[in-house]
């Protein structure tokens, strides 16, 4: 499985290098298709992605949906290097990782695919929304009946069970111009800017970790010290945590710029992902992960989307969780050797109780003789 990793993190897939991430999903393609999975190859935007599944669906149960696009790093990075405990690289953690144990899974279950129903998701830009990706795939019916596994959050297997939902809004003040000497003939678009945010924030009164929050990244709004401006804008970052919040939000701030003669400009957004923590597929995942890491497993929050916000949208339950690992984006990208492994453990332990067509009793032989 390390090897396959390998050849995975030497191909640098960055976003939006169509090129290489065609060469990646070419591998994994004829790795998939040269073992019985039914592939599909898809492309919106520019953006390749994948699809593999055990049975001709669309719509197969289970999904094992990652990305194969990787933020930019210096050449060197494009190699697994190891030591004891960690493996180290360009994705080993977002989220090549992942892509090896699904082609593993399906290298060591290649006899027997026909009788199980999951399928494999492979989308190329996450890095930047996931828009052509996941979300186009959902759009064209790609969603699994039950479940879509994505290992690309949470915390040292404890499972993301809640993420905020998000807006980026940009608010523009119209005013009018005039000499610093003269306020009486100008018309501030950034005091009247700045008397929206301050009512604004008092609808968020804690910016705490468990509510809603907003904070204001950038303000754009004057030339000189002694000019009034005439345009003033914000770019503000609001997190919800209810889809009624989420709604809510977007109506105050909305009102507000009514109020106040602002305009507004959604620059993106994200609904809150909230599972159902008592679906039992959903439970079944977390057992396949206590049978294998032999601790229990603890729920944790997000505040990052990843593509698990396209599938909430779209009612779509998921298990999002991963092993130990970090640094992801940066130099030291590692991830732990065991957890890697334990990954597979987890995958195969679910495969064979969630996604079976039929209890076939000498197969659970052969699983149980095998592990
Ligand atoms: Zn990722």
């Amino acid at each position: 499985m390390l090897d396959i990793l390998q050849k995975l993190v030497e191909i640098p897939s960055v976003t939006e290098d169509y090129q290489h991430n065609h060469q990646a999903i070419e591998f994994i393609d004829g790795f998939l298709r040269s073992r019985g999975m039914h592939v599909k190859r898809l492309e919106f935007g520019g953006v390749e992605s994948l699809i593999a599944t055990t049975q001709r669906t669309k719509t197969p149960r289970v999904y094992l949906q990652a990305h194969v696009d990787v933020s930019p790093a210096p050449a060197g990075l494009y190699t697994v290097r190891q030591d004891k405990d960690k493996l180290y690289g360009r994705g080993v953690f977002d989220m090549k990782f992942a892509i090896a144990t699904y082609l593993q899974l399906v290298d060591d279950l290649k006899d027997h695919l026909d009788r199980y129903d999951f399928g494999i998701m492979i989308t190329s830009d996450e890095e930047y929304g996931g828009e052509n990706g996941a979300q186009s795939l959902i759009a064209n019916g790609y969603v699994p009946t039950k479940i879509c596994v994505i290992p690309d959050g949470g915390d040292n297997w404890a499972i993301e069970s809640f993420a905020k939902g998000l807006w980026f809004l940009r608010l523009t003040m119209p005013g009018t111009a005039a000499h610093g000497s003269r306020p009486w003939e100008g018309d501030s678009a950034l005091e009247k800017l700045l008397l929206l945010i301050g009512e604004l924030r008092q609808s968020f009164p804690h910016n705490s970790r468990e509510e809603r929050t907003m904070t204001v990244g950038v303000l754009h709004a004057g030339q000189s010290v002694n000019q009034i401006p005439a345009e003033a804008s914000a770019d503000i970052d609001i997190r919800t945590t209810t889809f009624a919040e989420h709604q809510e939000v977007f109506n105050l701030v909305t009102a507000l710029c009514k109020k106040h003669g602002a305009t507004m400009h959604v620059i993106t957004k994200g609904t809150p992902c909230i599972n159902d923590v008592d679906d039992p597929y959903y439970k079944l995942f977390i057992a396949s992960i206590e049978a294998t890491t032999k601790r229990p497993v603890s729920a944790t929050m997000s505040f990052a989307g990843s593509d698990g916000r396209h599938f909430s949208e779209a009612g779509v339950l998921c298990a999002i969780v991963r092993p130990d690992g970090g640094g992801h984006h940066s130099d030291s990208e590692w991830i732990s050797k065991e957890g890697f492994y334990q990954l597979l453990d987890v995958l195969r332990h679910y495969i064979d109780t969630a996604t079976l067509k039929t209890a076939e009793p000498e197969h659970q032989r052969d699983y149980a003789r095998t592990t």
